[in-house]
């Protein structure tokens, strides 16, 4: 049995809440505070005392209900070393390569530097799940407001190491915009063409299409596609390097 419940839930315009229960320990993480009066009103539901908060990067809708929460609860909060100073609150800073303990479960942390310069992501391996704030979509990945395409480049490499069967928790659902965007570059991706019918029909149901999973990603996912032929062949970039065929891709969606 999976150590590590995970719930998920709505909140702000587009965002995704999720909160996090390791069973044997009975500690609870909320993974960013996109909006802490929902969070505290999921915690109330489930019955879960809130001990942690994990940051992915400082953006207002992840960072942003931080300090309430923290007076409420007294909770631990983990957040990004190279950004600490623009983490409220930060208890304890990680980086690239540590590991950290949650009760029983353990998750791997990532420097994902290109939406912000201290962007990390969290990697729980022996739960095939990953929650990785703003650094990849279903679909898209994030703009490149601090970092340049290089970075964001390196950090979603990263990323595709992981087995196909994990879980992405991404902090957004900004699908079925996105499916429609990749379109434009890749047309005739039949993949690409039946998520986008499951993603619709999810959507219709008003059911999120998050969590996706890193193979469902690796075929659909422009921004992990720079290596596709038709994409290469559309944006007239035959002979390119992959990460400037990324660069490309990021540009037209940005006009998009
Ligand atoms: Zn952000």
């Amino acid at each position: 049995m999976a150590l590590l419940q995970i719930h998920q839930f709505p909140c702000l315009s587009d965002n995704y809440g999720f909160l996090i229960h390791e069973r044997l320990s009975g500690l609870t993480a909320a993974i960013d505070t996109p909006d802490a009066k929902a969070i505290h009103r999921e915690l109330k539901r489930k019955g879960w005392r809130l001990t942690h908060i994990l940051n992915t990067h400082h953006h207002p809708d992840h960072a942003g209900g931080n300090l309430w929460l923290k007076e409420r609860t007294g909770c631990v909060i983990v957040g990004p070393g190279a950004d600490a100073a623009r983490i409220p609150g930060i208890d304890l800073q990680v980086g690239e390569g540590e590991t950290l303990e949650f009760g029983s479960a353990e998750a791997m942390i990532y420097d994902t530097p290109g939406h912000t310069t201290g962007h990390i992501v969290y990697y729980f391996p022996y739960e095939d799940a990953a929650f990785v704030g703003d650094t990849l979509f279903s679909m898209g990945c994030g703009r490149l407001f601090e970092g340049s395409p290089g970075q964001m480049w390196d950090s979603l490499q990263k990323l595709m190491s992981w087995p196909g069967r994990t879980r992405i928790y991404c902090a957004h659902e900004y699908t079925q915009t996105n499916g429609r965007f990749a379109l434009t570059v890749e047309p005739d991706n039949q993949a690409l063409i039946k998520r986008m019918e499951e993603v619709k029909r999810l959507r219709d149901e008003g059911r999120p299409t998050v969590p996706t999973t890193m193979y469902q990603e690796k075929r659909t996912n422009p921004f992990l596609r720079p290596d596709s032929t038709e994409i290469r062949v559309r944006l007239g970039m035959e002979d390119a390097d992959d990460v400037d065929v990324f660069a490309e891709v990021r540009k037209r969606k940005d006009r998009f």
